[in-house]
């Protein structure tokens, strides 16, 4: 019991740091509600740990003359996290700071999706990708995030309908790497990057809308992100679509996921003649280059997303409705679409904080979320 409060307040001293850092002890202390003697032995511990240090107080105003309030820092150069992200084309390796920030990161297609070729190639690659990324950090765990159905209590890809992924133990399958490995679904990743690292206003109600090739929803409350039994939330893959008639793998037409998946998008596009293969990456260049049929594709993608989002925001009213898909981080119209959507059924609609970032953010955060919650177990 003792021992757990003390890594509570670890977490909060921690936390603190990271929200409000280089900041002095005394003041986190006031912000905290913290005696100060709680703080500095706590700061002590996590200093223990390399996860804190003081840094140079000319690099933050001095408040007060007399006695100097050393300031302290999250620590970024000791250690990082790595991410490992399954997309259905391709997984992607990373390496992220303690802050969310990605410092490296390597795509690959996949050559198989088996669950089997998939891990054997992530194992294959993961040295040289640490001796090229590491620049002299060390990793504290690997973070898996992926789509669909994830548990991380056990570690498992429930359902990935994409894939074809079934019961997968994903967290076994990583064992080798000889680190610790969290598993999420990159859903629920994202909503708890953007509540550490990204929009505060996420930490006391969010809708977390992410669309790629999956769409997921996460919710959370109070602070925290709701996972459900056997953490199956968040699934709106197969909600209708009022105006839609894409037919879907369920063999019903109008669902969420078949209407605006990047697959389902770039092949309308290639359809239209406007790209030669149909590719996202290739549509959402040709928008950027302010092509007026391809706007017209994105805005219509995100239409239907702020639909899909009204459905929700019905429910649970948010303070924020986050939605991280390409056209809205990257084309202005495509935001301004949802925003219209969604009305006033949300207080803001915002794109995800971590833009291009997005995929190696959500693995990262997995691992990161573990050491944000209880720093003195994880570096022990
Ligand atoms: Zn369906």
């Amino acid at each position: 019991m003792q021992t757990r409060r003390r890594g509570a307040t670890a977490a909060t001293v921690l936390r603190s740091v990271l929200d409000h850092g280089p900041v002095a002890r005394s003041t986190i202390a006031r912000l905290t509600g913290l005696s100060p003697a709680a703080v500095t032995r706590q700061y002590a511990e996590l200093a223990d740990r390399g996860l804190v240090r003081e840094v140079d107080e000319r690099r933050v105003p001095r408040a007060t003359v007399g006695r100097p309030h050393v300031p302290v820092d999250i620590d970024v150069d000791r250690y990082a996290v790595c991410g490992v992200h399954i997309a259905v084309p391709h997984t992607t390796l990373s390496l992220v700071d303690l802050r969310g920030r990605v410092l490296h990161q390597e795509r690959e297609p996949h050559r198989a999706r088996t669950p089997e070729a998939v891990f054997e190639r992530v194992l294959a690659r993961f040295p040289a990708f640490l001796e090229r990324a590491g620049a002299g950090r060390t990793p504290l765990g690997v973070g898996l995030a992926t789509g669909g159905w994830v548990d991380p209590e056990r570690g498992v890809v429930v359902r990935h309908s994409q894939l074809g992924w079934r019961d997968v133990p994903a967290r076994e399958a990583l064992r080798p790497l000889g680190l610790p490995v969290h598993v999420e679904s990159h859903g629920r990743a994202l909503a708890r990057a953007e509540q550490l690292f990204g929009d505060q206003r996420t930490r006391s109600s969010m809708v977390h809308l992410f669309v790629g090739n999956v769409v997921d929803a996460a919710i959370a409350t109070g602070g925290a992100v709701h996972h459900g039994p056997r953490s199956a939330s968040g699934d709106v893959a197969h909600l209708r679509l009022e105006g839609s008639t894409a037919s879907c793998p369920c063999g019903r037409r109008g669902c969420f996921q078949a209407t605006v998946s990047d697959r389902a998008v770039a092949e309308r596009a290639a359809d239209a003649g406007l790209i030669p293969e149909p590719s996202l990456p290739l549509l959402l260049d040709l928008a950027r280059a302010r092509d007026a049929a391809a706007v017209a594709l994105l805005r219509e993608r995100a239409r239907h997303v702020g639909r899909a989002a009204g459905l929700l925001l019905d429910v649970i009213n948010p303070e924020v409705l986050v939605v991280a898909e390409a056209g809205v981080v990257h084309v202005p119209e495509c935001l301004a679409e949802v925003r219209a959507q969604v009305g006033d059924r949300a207080a803001a609609v915002v794109p995800t904080s971590f833009g291009r970032d997005v995929l190696s953010v959500a693995a990262g955060s997995v691992v990161l979320d573990a050491i944000y919650g209880s720093p003195l177990d994880l570096c022990a």
